[in-house]
Formats: structure tokens, C-alpha cells, sequence
């Protein structure tokens, strides 16, 4: 019999109740060390007292109200983000997937604005995840998620990932923009290097194809700048976030060039709850707080000190990893053993971290771990890695 929940997850036998800053606390009692923060969503870990501030003040002043009216929580919210970025103009989503979709509508729209209505083509990167709407899955292209839905949309070119040949012959009169991932997440923690994020940049110049980056995961100070394509000095044309922004609660955005944004007038797009009170008075409070150089500075020293503990456990157990990598709080253990072996003996130790592609382990933890917790975190994944070890 099916289960009353769609089995689309597999599902780790952990049922969590309360969550303290880094903490989650299992309905036994057990405290877990949050490694995860529900894939890089809780930013400033669970329940901070400035985000359940926010949240419930403004829970008792207004919910929801349309997009139909002016809502003085998105406009604050989006022009923080255009005082921060590259960016001229925001629109609010719910989540990641949906800012994938405004993101491919918008760079379709501008060609066609500019009386180039075929060229539509958007050139995307194996291994890369988007989201799981048809559009999305479409982008990302993996057999894994599009098998069995059907016919595709079409307009989609994957490459490999850091073939700059094949990336320049791929590039066309009909590339309607280039979409990818600084740091890819669920991929397996693949950072691009800065010099390519630059040849893109370039690339796109020379072109005029559009330069659409997804920071659904890597964006909101993960990787220790405000967004991670700050590293490589360029911009982009159209960036999607979700995750950190929302630090919990549901909301996404689309940030734009005024030039990229040509063709989205009245009428063109829209949604319900994208941008709606509740979520915008959280997603303020949560810029502020991240967007601070202060914040991000330790944001950098801490996750050094992470990196460089993970260094060492990848050095003491030869047999169970083969090396760490990533940028800042955006972490990956690529694993000798079975990733999935690992975590649930890191799970036996009380430490939340995430399986990836590429048998790669992820560490996404709060951006506000304390230097305690490093070494608490560290001394649970060695005992993990030991268990494995002595298992094997
Ligand atoms: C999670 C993720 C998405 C999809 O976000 P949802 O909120 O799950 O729809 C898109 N892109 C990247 C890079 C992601 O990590």
C-alpha cells in the first residue's frame, strides 16, 4: 500500500523536534550536530532569535496580501539586494525551482524583445541541478530526474563540466544565455574555478549570450562573500537564489540587470505567495545580518578552520576519504568508501551532514558555527570515519 506521504525521499529513520541554533534535537532526546542545515537553508542555524523576531512580529501584523498592492516588506527586501549586488531589479519566488523558471522565461524574453525570437537555446552543464520542474529538470538534462516524464523542453545544450573547447564551439547566434552553478551542490561540491567563471563572463560579452548564474545554493554568504561569483570579480546578467535567503522559510528571488530584465512588464509573469510579508520580513533580517563584512569575515576564518580540520581527517583516514574540498561553509568529503556508509555511521555519532553525486559527503553547516562546535564536529566525523574503518 502506497504510504500516506508520496515515497519520493528515502528517508533516514530521524524525526527531529526542536532545533537550537546548530542543534537539532531528536524526539529521543539525542542532540545532533547540524552539519546540514537542511541543505544549506537554515543559515543562521535554528530558530535565531532575530529571525523568530521578525517572523512573529510580522505574523501578527499581516500574512499575505497580493502582489495586486504595494508590500513595503518585498520593497525593503529588494532594494537591499539591489544595495548589494550587481543587480537592478528582484523578483520573489518561493523557492529554488521557481527562480530557475523566471530565470530561463526571462533570457527567452529578452531575445525576443530584441527581435531575436529563435534564440532560445541555453547552454548548460553536466552534473548541474536546477530544481525538479520540467523546466528545470530540462536544464540539468541528468537521466536521473527526466527519465520517464515524457518529452523534454527543448532548447537545452549540456556540456561537460571545464571543457572550454567544447563550450566554445557549442556558443551560437541562437545562445540565448549560459546557465551554471559557481559551486555545483548537489553535483558533489564542484567549485569553478575563478578563471572560468571569467572566460564565461567573457565568453558572454563577446557573444552577447546572457550570463545566468544559479546561487540556490552557494549564494547568502555560503562561500564566505555575499555571493559566491563576487570571488571571481565578475557579474552576472541574471542570478536565481532561494535556500540561505529565507533561513528557513520559503522564499526565492531572481535578481536582474535592468538590461536582462527587458521585456518583463506588466502582465509577463507573476505569483501568489512570491514575495509575500511573511517571508520578506525574514528575508530582510536575514540580509542584514549576512551582508555585514564583519559576519562574512568570520564566515571566512571559521569555515578555514573547518576546511583545514577536514584536511586532516581526509589525511588520518586514508581508507574512508579521498580528499576534501569546496569554499567556505560550501564543504565536500569525496569518499573512498560508500557515502552513503559513512553518513550512517555519522548519524550514529549524532552528525548531520548531506550525500551528493560524485560519492561525495557535504558539509553546508550554519553560517554562525562557533569555533566549539568546529572542534565538536570535527571529533564526531573522525569517530565516524574510526567506525566505518573498524567495520570494514
Ligand atoms: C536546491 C537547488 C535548486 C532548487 O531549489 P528548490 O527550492 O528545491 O526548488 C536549484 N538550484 C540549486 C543549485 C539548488 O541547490
Amino acid at each position: 500500500m502506497i504510504p500516506s506521504i508520496l515515497p519520493t525521499y528515502n528517508r533516514a529513520p530521524l524525526t527531529f523536534v526542536k532545533g537550537e541554533g546548530a542543534w537539532l534535537i531528536e524526539a529521543d532526546g539525542r542532540r545532533f550536530l547540524d552539519l546540514g542545515a537542511g541543505i544549506a537553508v537554515n543559515a543562521l542555524g535554528h530558530a535565531h532569535p532575530a529571525l523568530v523576531a521578525a517572523l512573529t512580529e510580522q505574523a501578527g501584523a499581516l500574512w499575505h496580501v497580493s502582489n495586486l498592492y504595494k508590500i513595503p516588506q518585498q520593497q525593503a527586501l529588494a532594494d537591499k539586494l539591489v544595495e548589494e549586488s550587481f543587480a537592478d531589479t528582484v523578483f520573489f519566488t518561493n523557492s529554488g525551482t521557481e527562480s530557475a523558471e523566471l530565470a530561463i522565461k526571462m533570457a527567452r524574453k529578452y531575445w525576443s524583445e530584441k527581435g531575436d525570437p529563435d534564440r532560445v537555446e541555453i547552454i548548460t552543464f553536466e552534473g548541474s541541478f536546477h530544481g525538479r520542474s520540467t523546466g528545470a529538470i530540462a536544464a540539468a538534462g541528468s537521466e536521473k530526474m527526466t527519465k520517464g516524464f515524457g518529452p523534454l523542453m527543448p532548447g537545452f545544450t549540456h556540456l561537460p563540466w571545464g571543457d572550454h573547447d567544447a563550450l566554445r564551439a557549442a556558443v551560437t547566434d541562437r545562445t540565448a544565455a549560459i546557465l551554471i552553478e559557481p559551486v555545483q551542490g548537489e553535483g558533489g561540491i564542484r567549485p569553478l574555478p575563478d578563471q572560468c567563471l571569467k572566460g564565461l563572463r567573457d565568453l558572454c560579452d563577446e557573444t552577447g549570450a546572457l550570463l545566468i548564474l544559479d546561487e540556490v545554493q552557494c549564494g547568502v554568504g555560503r562561500t564566505g562573500r555575499l555571493f559566491a561569483h563576487e570571488w571571481a570579480g565578475v557579474d552576472p546578467d541574471i542570478m536565481m537564489v532561494a535556500k540561505g535567503i529565507g533561513g528557513g522559510f520559503p522564499l526565492g528571488a531572481v535578481l536582474a540587470t535592468e538590461e536582462a530584465a527587458t521585456g518583463m512588464g506588466a502582465g509577463t509573469h507573476g505569483s501568489t505567495y512570491g514575495g509575500n510579508p511573511l517571508a520578506c520580513a525574514v528575508g530582510l533580517k536575514m540580509m542584514e545580518i549576512v551582508s555585514d563584512p564583519a559576519f562574512l569575515a568570520e564566515v571566512n576564518r571559521k569555515s578555514a578552520l573547518l576546511r583545514q580540520g577536514l584536511e586532516g581527517l581526509v589525511a588520518s583516514h586514508p581508507d574512508v576519504f579521498e580528499a576534501g574540498r569546496g569554499s567556505g561553509f560550501m564543504l565536500g568529503l569525496k569518499c573512498k568508501m560508500t557515502n552513503t556508509d559513512v553518513l550512517q555511521a555519522a548519524y550514529a555519532r549524532e552528525v548531520i551532514v548531506v550525500p551528493a553525486a560524485d560519492n561525495v559527503l557535504r558539509l553546508l553547516p550554519p553560517l554562525n558555527l562557533t569555533d566549539d562546535e568546529i572542534a565538536e564536529a570535527l571529533a564526531r566525523l573522525d569517530g565516524a570515519a574510526t567506525d566505518v574503518e573498524n567495520a570494514a
